[in-house]
């Protein structure tokens, strides 16, 4: 199995290393050209900033390519900006990737000085999350499944093969969400 994390921008060391630690089997690569995307079985899109993001994967031709990948069925997973573009709607801004129902509003937690350190249960484990100017979802579309909250709002959500998160599990030792979403993956393959 190979997993592919975006490698435009972001925190995509940490994503690799943790994709590793579950199984050292596992292909862990960065993704920057289209001939690398076609070799992933799964991908990773990171945090970092959405703006800068977007702009990058067109700039590399990457944002058909991956769209289409994903619409196909290949299980992706957003982390905080990443969640940002794979959202329906973004709150005053034109949608990115558009493949799951949910609205966002960006920076919905506050500045950086505001970023914290929650904890709430993740489909039956109990997690700690990390915030970092993280986006709020605001509406989750029908059939989208909430697998966690905190402080009473959706925090991670699932529909088919697209997972988010408006938090960073790479930021911390915990790797069972890579695990998650790995046997997302497994399902597949
Ligand atoms: N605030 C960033 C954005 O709106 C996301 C921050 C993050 O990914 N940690 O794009």
């Amino acid at each position: 199995m190979t997993i592919g994390v975006l490698a435009l921008q972001g925190s995509v060391i940490e994503h690799l290393k943790m994709i590793k630690s579950v199984n050292k089997k596992i292909d862990a690569v960065p993704v920057k050209t289209i001939d690398e995307l076609a070799t992933v079985d799964g991908l990773i899109i990171p945090g970092g900033e959405s703006t800068t993001l977007r702009r990058l994967m067109e700039e590399f031709n990457l944002y058909t390519p991956i769209r289409e990948r994903i619409v196909a069925g290949m299980p992706v997973w957003g982390t905080c900006a990443g969640l940002i573009l794979l959202a329906n709607r973004i709150e005053g801004e034109n949608p990115c990737l558009s493949v799951l129902d949910i609205d966002v509003k960006r920076n919905g937690y506050g500045r950086h000085s505001d970023s914290f350190v929650g904890e709430g249960d993740f489909d039956g484990m109990y997690v700690n999350m990390v915030f970092i100017r993280a986006p709020y979802i605001t509406r989750v579309g029908e059939g989208v499944e909430v697998l966690a909250e905190c402080n009473d709002r959706p925090v991670a959500v699932r529909s088919g093969n697209v997972l988010a998160t408006a938090f960073h599990p790479e930021m911390t030792r915990d790797n069972r969400i890579h695990k998650y979403f790995i046997g997302m993956i497994d399902a597949k393959v």
